[in-house]
């Protein structure tokens, strides 16, 4: 497939911030990309640099193998969804869509029946003759949507679309916009701090961290195989195990209670971070009186048990370390803070980060 997007070492800096550092980037056509990161890592920063809004310091972006580098925002061939929908307030619903096929020239019949399509195309099939301040939120977003639809770009750009939106609507318009994103073929690339919205959306997430991209991967992938332990911890929950390589052997040795684990993954590095997330973890009760045994298991005392709707997470003092897992459902009776359990696990089911502090 041949790439829509090319980001090749972009850098920004605000003053002694740096915003983005190196950035590469390559987004194919019809590809759903989602910018994940905390707050002030330089999604916006990035997704602002190929819209054309503000110019890098270094590097390339080109648009369908074209150098836009240069190119002002208004000639870039994209669409912009901004979190604030920017709808005009004084034009109607069809109006404000039929806006951009106005301003590239077609009159005013064929710019209404370009509106009237995507306006059915956003599911808003008879809103046309309202204005935005008679519309709910969600319904604003969709006409924003239509807006830039409408104009058939190479490449649409969202930044936060639905962070106004209650957590429902949000759900379900995620979906629609995969959907709608499927069956149009348009390559998106939308900016979230959700880590859920992300994967529920994206092809692919890339996950950025202080204004350099960290790992850019499949949704189960990141959460399977993290590159970082940023990425580790910022995806979901996870226990990180610090380990030593056994030299000359497929195994290593977590520093926690000194059990050995045999370990399929190759190490570069000699010492690292395992990953074990929660769920991962099978815990049974130590009999009282009885001394915890097995090399391949690691043991612990209960310190707070925590049920949240589905599941209950287990929170248990290993050394000088807190461990979390994850049951599904309520804990069994015996399962409470003070008690000694031994946390058993699948050594396959360790990522090892090599080199991690
Ligand atoms: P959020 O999720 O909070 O929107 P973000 O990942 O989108 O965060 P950016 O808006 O890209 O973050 O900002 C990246 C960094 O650059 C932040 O530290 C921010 O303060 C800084 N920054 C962004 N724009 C400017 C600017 N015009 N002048 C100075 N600093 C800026």
């Amino acid at each position: 497939m041949a790439a829509i997007l090319s980001i090749d070492g972009v850098c920004k800096r605000f003053g002694a911030h740096t915003a983005l550092d190196r950035v590469d980037l390559t987004v194919e056509q019809g590809e759903f990309i989602a910018l994940l990161g905390p707050s002030g890592c330089g999604k916006t920063t990035l997704l602002r640099a190929i819209a054309g809004f503000l110019a890098p310091d270094a590097g390339r972006i080109a648009i369908a193998g074209q150098d836009v580098s240069r190119l002002p925002a208004h000639r870039r061939p994209l669409n912009t969804v901004f979190q604030n929908y920017a709808l005009f307030p004084h034009l109607n619903v069809l109006d404000n869509v039929a806006y951009g096929p106005r301003r590239h020239g077609l009159s005013k019949r064929q710019a209404h029946e370009k509106a009237r399509d995507a306006l059915a195309m956003v599911g808003l099939p008879d809103m046309g003759a309202r204005y935005p301040r008679e519309m709910s939120g969600g319904q604003q977003q969709r006409v924003a949507l239509a807006r830039a639809i409408v104009n058939e770009p190479k490449l649409l750009l969202l930044d936060e679309p639905l962070s106004a939106l209650d957590l429902k609507l949000r759900r379900r318009m995620q979906l629609e916009l995969k959907h709608l994103q499927e069956s149009l073929g348009i390559a998106f690339v939308f900016v979230t701090h959700d880590q859920e919205e992300a994967m529920t959306m994206a092809d692919r997430i890339v996950v950025m961290h202080a204004g350099r991209i960290e790992q850019i991967g499949q949704g189960p992938e990141i959460y399977r195989a993290p590159a970082t332990q940023f990425v580790a911890e910022f995806i979901g929950e996870a226990n990180l195990l610090p380990y030593r390589r056994v030299p000359g052997e497929a195994a290593i040795t977590l520093m926690l209670q000194g059990a050995v684990f045999p370990c399929a993954q190759a190490l570069d590095a000699p010492s690292g971070m395992a990953v074990l997330r929660p769920e991962d973890i099978a815990l049974s009760v130590v009999a009282p009186g009885a001394t915890p045994t097995g090399e391949t298991a690691l043991h612990g005392v209960i310190t707070d048990v925590i049920r949240i709707g589905s599941h209950t997470l287990v929170h248990v003092r290993v050394d000088d370390q807190t461990l979390t897992a994850r049951l599904a459902g309520a804990a069994p009776e015996d399962v409470v803070a003070g008690n000694t359990v031994r946390l058993a696990f699948d050594p396959a089911q360790l990522h090892l980060i090599g080199g991690a502090q």
